[in-house]
């Protein structure tokens, strides 16, 4: 298949939509390559920001009145959106939520707390970041489960027949990262959901790394749930979702009791309303949902296969620029990867590093990344993590490298 990055691919044209990008930091260009962390978002998500709080700006799902209608109206046509863009078989198995970190708390906390007992197992793999590790630790510490955990390998892959050993009739839930924010590793998600579902566990996929990058199909993969974060995905901060399976969803209780979730309140008996609103107690974030629109839009007018093989392009590039580099050794290493690279240089503090990129304009993020098993794993404090998007360039990677190259050759 022709997929040579449709040379309509115009980068400049996508930048421009990008206002943030066309800036001096400390004097130099912004190169901005800490996407991982946060996208930057385009002209139109502002604009229905604005549009949104300048003319329509009312709360939703109750109101009578035009400016109600026309707020709910713009909301759900957002649900029906991440519903197409995922392929949900339906859109009230998208429940919006603040982003990954709650969609996963809310897993933990509902479907968890029902089904897991003393004695049965939650996998994760030794990718994951703390929100997809914490609340399972929550939850089995109060259910006396246990927690297990696939091991990574030095390239930063899991290898199926560990995931394959740790799979028993005790496995109730089985919960990964499709792609892991530190290292890139894009996990074989389709053989672990497989495996699990042969084991009688259901799987969650922690897509915050995945949707702005790859095409997720929740059908074809068959995951029993999937959360996200908006921001990631050149959208707003603190929205995302949860997907989960209609069945699923209707089965588990409510996550947190308030407005909009009930059908019907007495004091004796509160019944609880249909999915999603089940899961959406109080006024959810109207504005940058309905904002979210124009990012998925965004992508999907790039087209997700596209930006795949252009990003996947960069990120090639770039591994071959910084594995040029003396004393620098890339830390993940796997097969298949989004945009990440992330590395340490021989002897320096990631800190000090990205400090010194900062001085000329490139934002990269240093640290843990809110992943200090898999950080231990490598015997790492942290690394420094260049992280791409669509809007990056090879001239952005050459910048990096170049800068990487004096500070590398300063060391003694
Ligand atoms: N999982 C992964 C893989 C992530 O990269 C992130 C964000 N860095 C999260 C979960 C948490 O996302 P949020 O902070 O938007 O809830």
């Amino acid at each position: 298949m022709e997929t040579a990055v449709k040379q309509s691919f115009d980068i400049a044209a996508i930048r421009a939509q990008f206002p943030v990008l066309n800036q001096e930091v400390n004097g130099y260009p912004l190169t901005y390559l800490d996407n991982a962390a946060t996208t930057q978002k385009p002209m139109r998500v502002i604009e229905a920001l604005t549009e949104y709080y300048t003319s329509y700006n009312s709360n939703i799902h109750r109101g009578i009145h035009t400016l109600a209608e026309k707020a709910t109206h713009a909301f759900e046509v957002t649900r029906k959106e991440i519903q197409k863009f995922i392929n949900a078989p339906e859109s009230e198995e998208v429940i919006f939520t603040k982003g990954t970190s709650e969609s996963l708390n809310l897993v933990a906390a509902t479907y968890g707390r029902q089904n897991l007992k003393a004695g049965d197992e939650v996998i994760v793999t030794g990718l994951e970041h703390h929100s997809n590790i914490v609340p399972w630790q929550m939850v089995c510490e109060e259910k006396g489960a246990k927690l297990k955990v696939v091991p990574v390998s030095e390239k930063g892959e899991i290898n199926l027949d560990d995931f394959k050993n740790l799979l028993s009739d005790k496995t109730k839930i089985v919960s990964v990262a499709y792609a892991s924010n530190a290292l890139g590793t894009v996990n074989p998600v389709k053989e672990i959901i497989n495996l699990a579902h042969q084991a009688g566990a259901v799987v969650i996929l922690d897509a915050a790394q995945a949707l702005s990058h790859l095409n997720v199909d929740v059908q074809s993969l068959d995951c029993d749930f999937m959360a996200s974060s908006f921001h990631k995905m050149y959208g707003p901060t603190g929205v995302g979702f949860l997907y989960g399976k209609r069945h699923l969803l209707e089965e588990m209780p409510p996550y947190q009791g308030g407005g909009e979730m009930i059908k019907e309140v007495t004091f004796e008996k509160t019944t609880y309303n249909e999915i999603p609103f089940k899961f959406e107690a109080g006024t959810p974030n109207i504005a940058d949902i309905v904002a979210t629109k124009e990012a998925i839009d965004f992508i999907s007018e790039l087209g997700k296969e596209n930006i795949h093989t252009y990003e996947n392009k960069l990120l090639a590039y770039g591994t071959e620029k910084l594995s040029q580099i003396d004393k620098l050794r890339l830390i993940g290493t796997a097969d298949h990867k989004v945009g990440v690279l992330s590395f340490v240089l021989e002897g320096m503090h990631p800190f000090d590093v990205g400090m010194m990129l900062d001085a000329k304009g490139i934002a990269v993020r240093t640290g843990h990344h809110c992943t200090m098993p898999l950080m231990d794993r490598f015997g790492l404090e942290g690394t420094v993590r260049a992280s791409l998007a669509v809007y990056n360039t090879k001239e952005e990677l050459d910048v990096l490298a170049e800068s990487l190259f004096k500070i590398s050759s300063r060391i003694k």
